[in-house]
């Protein structure tokens, strides 16, 4: 049976490689068909309090592949490169749980992502980049009427709202009442703004034309706003 589950994880482990150049503990499970993408979506916006929980199979079966996985990287000579996850949620910044136990080198090792070691020094460092930046939030400007689901607050056309588990919010039930919208157009200021905000959301909102979300601009801390047009003026 060990046998059986070894070629399934390291036949997970190359093929996520060659896809990606880059393959990860989440990679292998999903290769294997023991975690659902939407599982992990949920995963990532909180709905799941440890990423174990939606694996299907025993901690053995868990952890044993783990160590195939682990071994099968060392060989191949990847170059591990930790990453940091937060939760997808509108609330303070909070990293994401895999595992039961919340044991520290567990933790550690199911947030590498390794990387191969055959791409260029700059590639390896562009991927590492990108693999580290937090997945954004997103907050949408409605082009109909909608209705915040909690406090049922009516929200017209052009009002934000945030998406918590496929429900929308307005900006107050969300926790985002105290950042302000900045639309895009000034390329300075919105990247002081962003330096100075501790959050950070984009706008986006659809075009019915383009068929696609088209980012609008971003809400920013007030007060970070306000240094950032401080900043410019006293340039100026
Ligand atoms: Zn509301």
């Amino acid at each position: 049976m060990n046998d059986r589950l070894k070629q399934r994880v390291l036949q997970a482990a190359e093929e996520a490689l060659s896809r990606q150049q880059y393959v990860s503990p989440i990679d292998i499970f999903i290769g294997m068909h023991l975690l659902q993408p939407v599982h992990v979506e949920d995963w990532r916006k909180g709905k799941v309090p440890y990423l174990e929980q939606v694996i299907q199979g025993n901690l053995n079966k868990i952890t044993f592949s783990m160590k195939c996985f682990h071994a099968w990287t060392k060989e191949k000579g990847l170059k591990p490169s930790p990453t940091v996850y937060l939760a997808r949620t509108s609330g303070p910044k909070r990293e994401l749980r895999f595992s039961k136990s919340g044991d520290l080198k567990i933790e550690q090792f199911y947030r590498t992502h390794f990387i191969s070691s055959t791409l260029s020094e700059i590639k390896q460092k562009k991927l590492q980049e990108k693999l580290d930046k937090p997945l954004e939030l997103v907050v949408f400007r409605t082009i109909q009427n909608s209705q915040c689901s909690q406090c049922k607050k009516e929200l017209h056309k052009g009002s934000f709202l945030f998406m918590e588990a496929g429900q929308p919010l307005c900006l107050c039930c969300a926790n985002l009442n105290d950042l302000e919208y900045l639309p895009r157009g000034n390329a300075q200021l919105t990247r002081l703004a962003k330096k100075e905000s501790s959050k950070s959301i984009v706008v986006v909102e659809f075009s019915r034309s383009c068929k696609r979300y088209e980012r609008q601009g971003i809400l920013v801390e007030k007060e970070a706003l306000k240094k950032a047009e401080l900043e410019i003026s006293e340039l100026d």
